[in-house]
């Protein structure tokens, strides 16, 4: 047996090399450089930890998150690796413990923050020790179009300079085509093998539904399709999370809550449980899930939007490890765009960094509103195209019908221009409806010529309609009302010189609740 295979089997208890692992790895074990791109989950770690126990030296592994570098750390002492990190957050004697052992070379990984790389200090330490590979996690932070991006990781190219011998390999999970290039360029990368691996998991479904009784909605998924099946329904809020298990336990199954508000020891306890008994599912925010390698987990449900494709990638990517057939279901609805729009608006941080967010999540909602395969705009939002449809998604196996709502665009922003675009989404409907109720005659829209004007749809149509105007940017929300605005955007289809197609929203499953204000 090789190196390679034995240090993968001894060390870390695995019989076989995922994707294209062993490939990287031979490229370091040779002594060249490697670019890879690989999904979050794709085991991007083992890339560098097996080369650097199999070849002399100790591998130093660049990486920006403390946190997570802690982690590995642990779990490689546990596994009797020689493992340790230098960062700011290490008491001076310990620090020096570390450097000693690196220089005599009784150290196998090293970790080290990117600041640390700037100091002339570092770099003498290292010069006196033996390396076997240099390893740059989080590559993608080299690129000043990224949303992650950190001024020490320019520095790094000062690597290449000054251990010219010493075999490079950076990591990234996210990086289209343009930031690839970028990372190479930046740190000296060019002559570097690049692995790519797709981004695609075809086994996972893609479902993604709008909001009418999520409950309902996750009953009827699990009923029918996921009966005693083990799985994860995400939840923004830690309450939600609470009410929602204890909900599904009514209901006969054996959910489990996991938030980061609940005592270790219960999540310790409930992670556990997941991982080793059948069919039970967690209802959990995204605390839950780093690190869990649960390969059956059938499906992942989320009951609110999650704030990126990023995101919702990730968390979807949970489901199917195995291969085996697994279910993404993504229940949606227009308070959702509301409250994340705010989260955006109101998160601390400079201007770009609202900006940014907010972009994200109107790429999310773009993925969530598109009549087009998911999968093809999921894997071309990574910078990856796949060629045709791809027949598992629910846009692809139930294609959505559209319908033209020019002239129901049209009503719905006269409403919200002439009711001076202070109100949210309820009272333009009611408006628009022809509402009696209080508050609707209190401001006098009674007597607006919108009034009325839109009994031809249903409430919940209309809200259909107004969260695809806020998706394709013709409505704001703003402020603590959510109010919606019109935007610039609104100017061609006000004039009649554009028109809309919309989304029908799908016939009612049976047990629906009925609208009641039609
Ligand atoms: P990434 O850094 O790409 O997000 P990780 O390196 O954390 O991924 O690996 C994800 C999970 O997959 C880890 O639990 C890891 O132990 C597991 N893993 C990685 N490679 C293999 C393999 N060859 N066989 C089985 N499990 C693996
Ligand atoms: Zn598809």
């Amino acid at each position: 047996m090789d190196a390679p295979q034995e240090i993968l089997e001894h060390v870390f208890g695995y019989t076989r090399f995922r994707g294209q692992q062993r490939q990287i790895i031979d490229t370091l074990m040779a002594g060249r450089d490697a670019l890879v791109l690989m999904p979050t989950g794709g085991g991007k770690s083992l890339c560098y930890q097996i080369p650097a126990l199999a070849r002399p030296g100790c591998g130093v592994v660049i990486s920006p998150l403390i946190a997570l570098m802690q982690d590995q750390v642990e779990a490689l002492r546990a596994a009797g690796v020689r493992a340790a990190y230098l960062n700011s957050s290490l008491p001076f004697s310990e620090a020096q413990r570390v450097e000693e052992a690196l220089v005599r070379g009784e150290m196998d990984l090293l970790y080290l923050a990117p600041e640390r790389l700037s100091q002339t200090r570092t770099l003498e330490l290292l010069r006196r020790a033996e390396l076997s590979l240099f390893a740059i996690d989080e590559a993608h932070c080299v690129s000043q179009w990224g949303h992650d991006f950190r001024a020490d990781y320019l520095q790094l190219n000062c690597l290449h300079e000054q251990f010219p011998h010493v075999p490079r390999i950076a990591l990234t999970a996210t990086a289209d085509r343009r930031t690839r290039a970028e990372i190479a360029r930046r740190l000296d990368l060019e002559n570097a093998e690049h692995f790519v691996s797709s981004f695609d998991r075809p086994n996972i479904q893609y479902r993604i539904a709008q909001k009418d009784n999520p409950r309902r909605q996750l009953l009827q998924f699990l009923r029918s399709e996921h009966q005693g099946q083990a799985g994860i329904v995400y939840c923004l809020s830690r309450t939600k999370v609470e009410s929602t298990a204890n909900w599904l336990c009514q209901q006969g199954y054996t959910a489990l809550p996991y938030h980061a508000g609940l005592p270790a020891e219960m999540r310790a306890e409930h992670q556990r449980r997941f991982l080793r008994e059948d069919g039970i599912i967690v209802v959990a925010t995204i605390a839950f899930g780093m690190g869990i390698d649960k390969p059956d987990v059938r499906f992942v449900a989320h009951l609110d939007l999650p704030k990126s494709i990023e995101a919702y990638y990730q968390e979807t990517g949970r489901a199917g490890r195995d291969g085996e057939p697994s279910t993404a279901l993504l229940l949606y609805g227009l308070e959702d765009v509301v409250k994340l729009s705010q989260m955006a608006a109101d998160s601390d941080g400079s201007e770009e960094h609202k900006r940014q967010e907010s972009a994200r999540l109107n790429a999310m909602l773009g993925l969530c509103e598109i009549t087009s395969c998911r999968r093809q705009a999921l894997l071309h939002y990574f910078g990856e195209e796949l060629p045709e449809p791809c027949g598992n998604c629910d846009t692809c196996l139930n294609p959505p019908q559209t319908w033209d709502g020019t002239e129901a665009a049209a009503k719905l922003l006269s409403c919200v221009y002439r009711t001076g675009q202070r109100f949210g989404a309820a009272h333009v409907i009611d408006v628009l409806r022809g509402s009696e109720n209080e508050k609707v005659r209190k401001f006098g829209h009674d007597t607006l010529s919108t009034y009325g004007i839109g009994t031809d749809l249903s409430a919940s149509e209309w809200r259909a309609v107004t969260r695809q105007l806020v998706v394709r940017g013709y409505l704001e929300v703003e402020g603590e009302f959510h109010s919606l605005r019109l935007t610039e955007a609104c100017r061609p289809l006000l004039r009649g010189e554009e028109r809309i197609q919309l989304r029908k929203l799908p016939p009612k499953a049976k047990g629906a609740r009925s609208d009641a204000s039609k």
